[in-house]
């Protein structure tokens, strides 16, 4: 359901996928009659989720339980899911903000990129899986979007070498942390594939990129060699394993912003190295006025948990203090 505002508006933009997506930065003509609009009002909350967290098969501990149940939950209470790269020409001003003033929004995303952001699995209480992108399939019976785009955003590691020693070091040592399904998904839309970083400075990796081999922050990542290892090399490896269908956007490992990529080494690089956005774990909802290299996000499992915590997270949201 679209709102006609909502619906005229994406009526005029070029539907196309993923891809497109991020291309589609045409800006609306600003109608001079309706100066009285506040231009730039929105609060919009980016979730996050983990598909290696499928514990049990409760809400608690098992991310696609919840993602399902959380899709089913937004489109109950009206949200639409507002595609990421829209998002983010949104905050970055490309796009005009009044065709959203009003609607409830919510973007989706997930890290780490496990094959189960992907694939069906069966978990260690043999209970069936599905993977986060079947469910985001079928969640458009339960929650629209509001214009053509990713329903979310996977942010995956892209060291090869290091995903082989995190299958076993964190996984279930079955090879499931692949890059093969990402020019698949990619190219099919529903959701996109983005950066992690090259090794996500793990803790449990013999050597990171990190130039004395700190591990298990990314707060460590505050030097220009140091973020062109960890940013750029992860960006043109997974450039090429999806035909450059990647999207232009940074998922911070850990959650960790450090200030020198968020104040000099995006703001001055960005261009160059084509990155146009970065996602951090703050716990807040965007608005106008939040940091495009800093974009906030809620956990599922940190900042809520349970379904009955997920209302209260929307209630807080919607009353304007989250
Ligand atoms: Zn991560």
């Amino acid at each position: 359901m679209l709102t006609s505002k909502l619906a005229h508006w994406f009526a005029r933009r070029k539907h196309g996928n993923a891809a497109d997506a991020r291309l589609q930065t045409d800006a609306l003509p600003v109608d001079p009659q309706a100066a009285s609009v506040p231009e730039r009002s929105f609060s919009i909350p980016v979730l996050c989720y983990h598909s290696w967290a499928m514990s049990g098969n409760a809400y608690e501990g098992n991310d696609h339980v919840a993602l399902e149940s959380d899709l089913k939950t937004l489109g109950r209470r009206g949200y639409q899911i507002l595609p990421i790269p829209t998002l983010v020409a949104l905050l970055r001003g490309e796009i005009d903000a009044r065709p959203f003033t009003g609607s409830k929004l919510v973007s989706l995303s997930c890290d780490d990129a496990r094959d189960f952001d992907y694939y069906p699995t069966v978990n260690d209480t043999m209970d069936p899986v599905p993977g986060f992108h079947e469910i985001l399939e079928r969640s458009r019976q339960w929650c629209d979007q509001t214009c053509a785009g990713p329903r979310a955003v996977s942010f995956v590691i892209a060291s090869p070498e290091a995903r082989r020693i995190l299958d076993h070091t964190c996984g279930r040592g079955r090879d499931e942390w692949r890059d093969s399904w990402w020019l698949e998904c990619a190219e099919k839309g529903t959701l996109g594939i983005a950066n992690h970083g090259w090794d996500h400075v793990h803790d449990t990796l013999p050597a990171v990129r990190q130039r004395e081999n700190k591990k298990g922050s990314f707060f460590e990542i505050d030097t220009f060699g140091d973020a062109e290892g960890q940013i750029v090399d992860a960006q043109r490896y997974i450039d090429g394993c999806t035909g450059s269908r990647s999207l232009p956007l940074f998922g911070y490992p850990y959650g960790h912003v450090p200030a020198y990529l968020r104040d000099e080494y995006f703001p001055n690089e960005a261009a160059r190295i084509g990155i146009r956005a970065a996602f951090g774990t703050g716990g807040a909802s965007v608005r106008p006025d939040t940091c495009i290299w800093d974009i906030p996000r809620f956990v599922c499992g940190w900042h809520w948990k349970g379904a009955d915590g997920f209302e209260d997270l929307l209630d807080a949201i919607e009353r304007g203090e989250r």
